[in-house]
């Protein structure tokens, strides 16, 4: 069974969000997918359904704490009031561009295992890395793994090149087999692979060997286009 998130990142508003997952919601009820759905919304939406989606809803981040003085973040107080239990952590995004450090990143995981969520763990190399060759990116990997459970019963992995998020560019089914056979070699979990996945090469993607579903953004963000992803990967 394949396993396919939509990470909105800082995209849709309520409004569209609602429709968005009405949408996919009412489109599992009709068919018979195997498919497990996760969707990552803003925290704005995080509420935003009329009935309880039969799939998944995530947190795209939240702060290692219950509540607290963290300005701009969000705790557990907050996702237990939407009843959110699936969170994703290490997003390249928030690695690079929010400057989250692999010690903080750890210190999220833990804070979130212990609570029992659904953790949707990302790992992946900038392009100056893969640029080393293999064994530099494995070596780069394998550190973003450092303070990380990897026996967590409820852990799903993502592996998503840098290079390859929002660009266009998807990794080569040869990049995504070398990458996902080592780290399955390591880590027996669910392993999505994500960057650049689109309607047209969501199938292939995910067939190959040691991929368990994609993790996508850009091409997710249109419910047509993912309820397509969906129905591609069924
Ligand atoms: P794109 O699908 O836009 O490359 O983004 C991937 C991603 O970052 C999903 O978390």
């Amino acid at each position: 069974m394949a396993i396919i998130a939509s990470n909105f990142k800082t995209n849709h508003t309520r409004k569209s969000t609602k429709e968005f997952i009405c949408n996919v919601n009412e489109y599992l009820k009709k068919n018979e997918i195997s498919t497990e759905v996760i969707v990552f919304p803003t925290s704005t939406s995080l509420d935003n359904f009329d009935t309880i989606p039969s799939f998944f809803i995530g947190a795209q981040n939240a702060y290692a704490t219950q509540r607290g003085s963290f300005t701009g973040e969000i705790g557990t107080e907050q996702l237990d009031e939407f009843a959110i239990k699936t969170i994703l952590i290490g997003h390249s995004e928030r690695r690079h561009i929010l400057g989250e450090t692999q010690e903080q990143v750890a210190q999220k995981f833990n804070f979130y295992k212990e609570l029992g969520y659904k953790i949707i763990y990302c790992i992946g190399e900038p392009l100056e890395v893969k640029e080393e060759g293999l064994n530099s990116t494995l070596e780069y990997i394998y550190e973003q793994f450092i303070g990380i459970d990897t026996d967590y019963e409820n852990l799903i992995l993502a592996y998503e090149p840098v290079w390859a998020i929002g660009t266009g560019v998807t990794a080569t089914n040869e990049d995504i087999v070398n990458i996902h056979n080592a780290i399955k070699e390591k880590i027996s979990k669910p392993l999505l692979y994500g960057g650049s996945v689109k309607v047209n090469n969501v199938r292939e993607i995910c067939s190959l060997n040691n991929v368990d579903g994609a993790l996508i953004g850009t091409a997710s963000w249109n419910q047509e286009d993912f309820i397509k992803i969906i129905e591609n990967t069924k």
